[in-house]
């Protein structure tokens, strides 16, 4: 599961925070005030940062500017008060990726953190091939090979089974591989998702009954296991 840093000098939003994203199965970080929240990112590499301003010893601008300066390329949501539009604008225009307006709702703030995550996913580990036992899938040039024989997948398929290898060992649930890979273009339900997934489990020689690659995890989607 992702690991999040959370740097806020409000004891009790820091903690509500907390609280909420460890419900979420995040593993989370915290720290109070800028320099601390800057060693943590060096010292625990988090996989996204959740960042306040206005924060004692060193602001959440200078956070930023640094981390961006030091050539670390993580996610990091700033945390705004309102009225404080200026100040987005340049923490937007010192690296961070998103920003959220004090007050929000917790809800809102996990929707943009998980679309920060999957887009940095996206952005920097999808694999670009895959190899298992005698199968070997080329996702750049949509070629798979059992053996000596080639693999019949179709372009979804590839997509399908590159995006559940890229997060691997994490589940996938079906919502999200509807939206990574049919995205805008056409009406499909979550029942298209497991169609996928039983034909690619065919193709692959992934046991129906019982699978070894392609993992359903029930109530929640698939996972992808080497
Ligand atoms: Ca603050």
């Amino acid at each position: 599961m992702s690991r999040i840093l959370i740097i806020e000098d409000e004891t009790a939003l820091l903690r509500a925070l907390a609280d909420s994203f460890r419900f979420e199965s995040y593993e989370v970080l915290t720290a109070e005030d800028g320099e601390a929240g800057l060693r943590l990112v060096r010292e625990r590499k988090p996989d996204l940062v959740i960042l306040d301003l206005m924060l004692p010893r060193m602001s959440g601008y200078e956070v930023c500017r640094k981390l961006r300066a030091e050539g670390i390329e993580i996610p990091i949501l700033m945390l705004t008060a309102r009225g404080e539009e200026a100040d987005r604008v340049v923490g937007l225009d010192l690296g961070a990726d998103d920003y959220v307006t004090k007050p929000f709702s917790v809800r809102e703030l996990g929707a943009r953190v998980r679309a920060l995550l999957r887009r940095a996913g996206r952005l920097h580990t999808l694999p670009d091939s895959l190899h298992f036992g005698d199968v070997m899938v080329d996702f750049r040039s949509y070629v798979a090979r059992k053996g000596e024989r080639v693999l019949d997948l179709t372009r979804k398929e590839f997509q399908l089974l590159r995006i559940l290898v890229a997060r691997a060992p994490d589940a996938v649930t079906r919502d999200e591989l509807l939206d990574e890979v049919w995205g805008q273009d056409c009406y499909p339900t979550t029942r298209t998702v497991d169609t996928h997934v039983a034909n690619l489990r065919v193709k692959l020689a992934d046991n129906a009954q019982e699978p070894r690659h392609l993992v359903t995890v029930h109530g929640v989607g698939y996972r992808w296991s080497p």
